[in-house]
């Protein structure tokens, strides 16, 4: 069955079901004008939007329709995760082709809310157009975070500790696997499957950018979406400060080295340049590193490292290759891999 015969009412009916998973503090959902909630007196709203577009952010022939609504969301959750939020409620904006099926929506939708629920989002409202050009999608994320928590990206200190979370180049491993499946067929099931789901798949930082913001432990943070390095000169720039980054600390998933082996592609520039990890990079005072080094382990048993230092601005942004060279960082993100 195709959109066009159910139109648009038919649509936001079925997309309208179980979008409210966490009914506290929801006056309206989706149905009427507007979406109505209470918000909390003792904390900052925070608001992001992502728009996808069809052959420019993702292909459907790398992707499910129900793998492509759950990133969708994860990548918004992503952007509170950066400020150190909790993720509340969501709209969703979306463009598709009357010859659109049905159950491809429905898909999508189904993705949206698996992710939604998963971090307690609920989906409150949005619209829905027809798109001569193919599938557009637009999820704005609202989310809170308490006044004095708020991490920015702007205040990076020099003599910061450099930090990230979890392990990067797994999403640009995944990638480029899935623009060419068959030309790289030489590499191993469970570790093709391990970087594709990296890309298809990303877990927001939720729980670890709440510990870091608690605890007060980072100077600047931002998510990990264009690549290390330009999302690194991202906070550089916004802290008017320089950087130095040691190749040899960069944690690089070992999938991803794998496949970078089998597919001749530098495991460094897939980490340092292929972005999507949606990993979270901080900068901290060196007397903290290790207090978040082991409040993460214990908490979350999650994986943090030091691969680092905020210089002062004069001194650019610099990375020291494998060889010990050191040579500009340069800004080369997620297009790079691109066409
Ligand atoms: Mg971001």
């Amino acid at each position: 069955m195709k959109i066009s015969e159910i139109g648009e009412f038919g649509l936001i009916n079925r997309i309208s079901k179980d979008t409210i998973v966490n009914p506290k503090n929801i006056l309206l959902g989706i149905g009427d004008d507007c979406a109505a909630y209470y918000t909390s007196t003792d904390k900052i709203v925070l608001a992001t939007c992502d728009m996808l577009v069809e052959n420019i952010h993702f292909t459907l022939s790398t992707c499910s329709p129900r793998q492509l609504g759950k990133k969708a969301i994860a990548v918004n959750i992503s952007d509170i995760a950066a400020m150190g939020g909790i993720p509340r409620q969501a709209l969703l904006s979306l463009g598709s082709s009357s010859d659109t099926s049905v159950e491809f929506i429905d898909q999508l939708a189904d993705g949206m809310k698996e992710e939604a629920k998963l971090f307690e989002v609920n989906i409150v409202g949005g619209d829905t157009v027809r798109s001569p050009l193919g599938l557009v999608i637009n999820v704005t994320l609202i989310g809170e975070v308490e006044p004095e928590l708020i991490v920015r990206r702007s205040t990076a200190k020099p003599g910061d500790l450099i930090m990230v979370t979890g392990e990067l180049g797994g999403s640009a491993a995944g990638l480029s696997l899935l623009l060419e499946e068959k030309k790289y067929s030489s590499v191993p099931l469970n570790i093709a499957e391990e970087v594709k789901s990296a890309h298809l798949s990303p877990t927001p930082r939720i729980k670890e950018g709440r510990i870091i913001a608690r605890e007060r432990l980072a100077n600047s943070m931002i998510d990990i979406s264009d690549g290390l390095a330009s999302d690194l000169i991202r906070i550089c720039e916004a802290s008017t400060v320089g950087a130095k980054v040691y190749a040899s600390k960069i944690p690089i998933l070992s999938a991803a080295k794998e496949v970078g082996r089998l597919i001749k592609k530098d495991p460094l520039d897939l980490a340092l340049y292929g972005g999507e990890d949606y990993e979270l990079l901080f900068t901290v005072s060196p007397k903290e590193a290790d207090n978040i080094i082991k409040l993460l382990k214990k908490e979350l048993n999650a994986k943090v490292s030091v691969i680092g230092e905020i210089r002062e601005e004069k001194e650019g942004i610099k990375l020291e290759n494998l060889q010990g060279k050191v040579v500009d960082l340069q800004p080369k993100g997620y297009n790079h891999f691109r066409r």
